[in-house]
């Protein structure tokens, strides 16, 4: 490893040893979005990455953590993002499975996700959030290398229970589930003042163990605290709040909303905004922006649990209650382990055995 923080950068971009490395740059007002050497480094902002891993962070040299693209066998792809490709993946050294991520550099708007989704991860390991193991970066594509969460999504796992014909998830697997996904938004949104900005089934991982992690963090992004706002309009719009949608500033209770509708799709095993169904966009739109927000129907479901969707779908972003607060709602509290133990890890088991991979 090169002694100075400086000096490790260098090395890496000199091993090519022709000077021809390829910077690929905007016009020359612009600043380099991004540079590639021929020995295969890529370098954007704070990251320097190569084919045996992350090389660098903040002009610092960092150990590289030893997955390499060789040791990886590529199995059945797990899914499918907005701009990436989910494979699982055996460790063959370690006999571990992992998960991949794949996304090619040569696109803006995934480097930019993707310095977004490394920036949260290659940060201390939380219990919330999907474990990260190395990132790879080999001929334009980029690996990044995660733990494998066994039990898939909540996407997928709702998809299972609506296979069976039972409709949507128990409001006690809701109650469980909801608090681990609460601490983790509190964790970005408190310590990080971080927007995940995609909040949705999709977006929360289980496994057999009966953990539940945020993943994708690809357009989250970091937030001036005071003024909670975001200029940008991206990501899937189907769990956006409506301020959001109109247009109008946003933040850390466009998450709570995300949530909200998460759970009422869950709970009623539905999306609960029709227009969704008939793939009409702009009907979508408007009905999330104007409509009254969805509920839970009284006689299936707890004072509490209606109770805690209602302030999370509340259309006025400041009635939202924060992840802290929404932490000591009853909903969340009556379902604690002390009070109604779960085996969340056997549900995740027995709906894992009937996981179908994407094809
Ligand atoms: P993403 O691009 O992160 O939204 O991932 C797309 C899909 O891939 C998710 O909805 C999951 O079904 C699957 N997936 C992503 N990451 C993992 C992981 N770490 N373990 C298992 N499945 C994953």
């Amino acid at each position: 490893m090169a002694a100075g923080p400086s000096s490790g950068l260098q090395l890496e971009l000199d091993a090519s040893g022709s000077g021809m490395d390829i910077n690929f740059s905007g016009p020359l007002s612009e600043q380099p979005s991004f540079s590639l050497s021929q020995s295969g480094t890529f370098v954007k902002e704070d990251f320097v990455i190569n084919k045996s891993g992350i090389a660098a962070v903040n002009g610092t040299p960092v150990p590289q953590l030893g997955v390499r693209l060789g040791d990886l066998e590529m199995l059945e792809i797990l899914g499918k993002g907005a701009s990436s490709l989910v494979r699982k993946a055996l460790h063959r050294p370690s006999s571990t499975m992992l998960a991949v991520k794949i996304l090619n550099v040569f696109d803006k708007g995934k480097r930019d996700q993707l310095l977004r989704e490394l920036r949260t991860l290659y940060s201390n390991p939380l219990p919330w959030i999907v474990g990260f193991h190395d990132c790879l970066y080999d001929e334009g594509a980029m690996y990044i290398v995660l733990e494998y969460m066994d039990g898939g999504s909540l996407a997928d796992v709702l998809q299972i229970v609506r296979d069976t014909g039972s409709g949507g998830l128990s409001e006690l697997v809701l109650g469980k589930l909801t608090r681990h996904v609460l601490e983790g938004l509190n964790h970005l949104h408190h310590e990080r003042h971080q927007v995940h900005r995609d909040m949705k089934p999709g977006n929360i991982l289980l496994n057999s163990s009966g953990e539940v992690k945020i993943s994708d963090f690809g357009l989250s992004a970091e937030l001036d605290s005071t003024k909670e706002m975001c200029a940008t309009f991206i990501g899937t719009h189907a769990y956006m709040s409506p301020e959001r949608l109109s247009g109008a500033p946003y933040g850390f209770a466009s998450d709570i909303w995300s949530l909200g509708v998460t759970l009422v799709e869950c709970a009623l095993g539905e999306y609960p905004y029709p227009a969704y169904e008939h793939g009409n966009y702009f009907v979508l739109l408007s009905q999330i922006i104007n409509d009254p927000a969805p509920s839970l129907p009284e006689a299936q479901f707890s004072a509490e649990f209606r109770d805690f969707c209602a302030q999370c779908l509340s259309k006025d972003p400041a009635q939202r209650p924060s992840a802290q607060q929404l932490l000591a709602h009853p909903f969340v509290t009556m379902y604690a382990d002390e009070r109604r133990p779960f085996d969340l890890a056997g549900f995740v088991q027995t709906v894992s055995a009937m996981y179908r991979p994407v094809t």
